[in-house]
């Protein structure tokens, strides 16, 4: 506030007041604190992890044998890619943030070959997760379409993992592509956990897990999906879901070709 203006006789006459509109300013604080938090909690457990099993590995007092000196590595091997995968997932927000949109580069890519090679990638997790994976038999052999090969197999790699990472004990993941005349779906159907009626409006937004999610699984960090999305729109596409709570979510992406 500015001092008051004062008339001859010294009264106070006036004076200027001047609002400033702060939710921007303390969106993006709140939005900087997630991201730390978000960020030194997911990067901890896994350093902790290789801190752990660097000290068992250098022990010499502790004898091991040549297999489990091997699995020592494997994890250490494992925690590593997680964290590379977060600060890739955090590059590529700061990327969305700042407006410098993806660098998308199409080429003619087979839809099919990339669903077909990201379930080979995740088949082991779901043999873990007890999920069983079932594709669709009217989809078709091949289809070429001009696509970011990578960002494309990086959605799918996404909402695969998701199926399968909140699916029940036993649950059933079906994968399916339809198409029409300019457009192509990928759906990904699983009868898992579901996504709280209440809690659906949010779910695109970064960092947002809903609460059924959390309690399941306290490995996530809400960034997927809002990268998924802005892949697919800056493909010109749309990604969206059909979800009810204890029966199970739809997740579809379309492409135009
Ligand atoms: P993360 O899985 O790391 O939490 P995502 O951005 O991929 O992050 O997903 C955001 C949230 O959307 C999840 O935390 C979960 O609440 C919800 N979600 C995504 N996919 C599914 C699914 N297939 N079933 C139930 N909930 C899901």
């Amino acid at each position: 506030m500015c001092p008051p203006l004062f008339g001859r006789r010294k009264n106070v006459e006036g004076c200027v007041v001047v609002f400033r509109d702060v939710t921007k300013q303390k969106e993006i604080d709140t939005m900087k604190s997630e991201f730390v938090s978000v960020a030194s909690h997911q990067l901890k457990t896994p350093l902790s992890g290789i801190k752990w099993m660097c000290e068992l590995l250098l022990d010499d007092s502790i004898k091991k044998t040549e297999q489990e000196k091997k699995e020592y590595l494997n994890d250490i091997n494992n925690s590593n890619e997680r964290m590379l995968h977060l600060v890739e997932d955090l590059l590529d927000v700061s990327h969305i943030e700042t407006g410098r949109k993806f660098d998308i580069i199409k080429k003619d890519t087979d839809l099919i070959e990339i669903v077909a090679q990201t379930l080979k990638d995740n088949l082991q997790f779901a043999k873990d997760k007890n999920v069983r994976i079932i594709k669709c038999d009217n989809a078709p052999q091949k289809f070429i379409i001009k696509c970011d090969g990578d960002k494309i197999r990086q959605v799918f790699g996404n909402l695969i993992n998701n199926a399968i990472k909140y699916s029940k004990n036993n649950g059933t993941v079906e994968i399916g592509c339809r198409h029409t005349k300019n457009l192509v779906t990928i759906y990904i159907k699983d009868d898992g956990v579901g996504i709280p009626q209440k809690q659906q409006a949010r779910i695109f937004e970064k960092f947002f897990r809903a609460d059924n999610a959390f309690t399941k699984e306290t490995d996530g960090t809400g960034l997927g999906l809002y990268i998924a999305r802005a892949i697919i729109e800056a493909h010109g596409g749309k990604l969206w879901f059909e979800s009810e709570e204890n029966k199970g979510s739809t997740f579809y992406f379309s492409l135009p070709f």
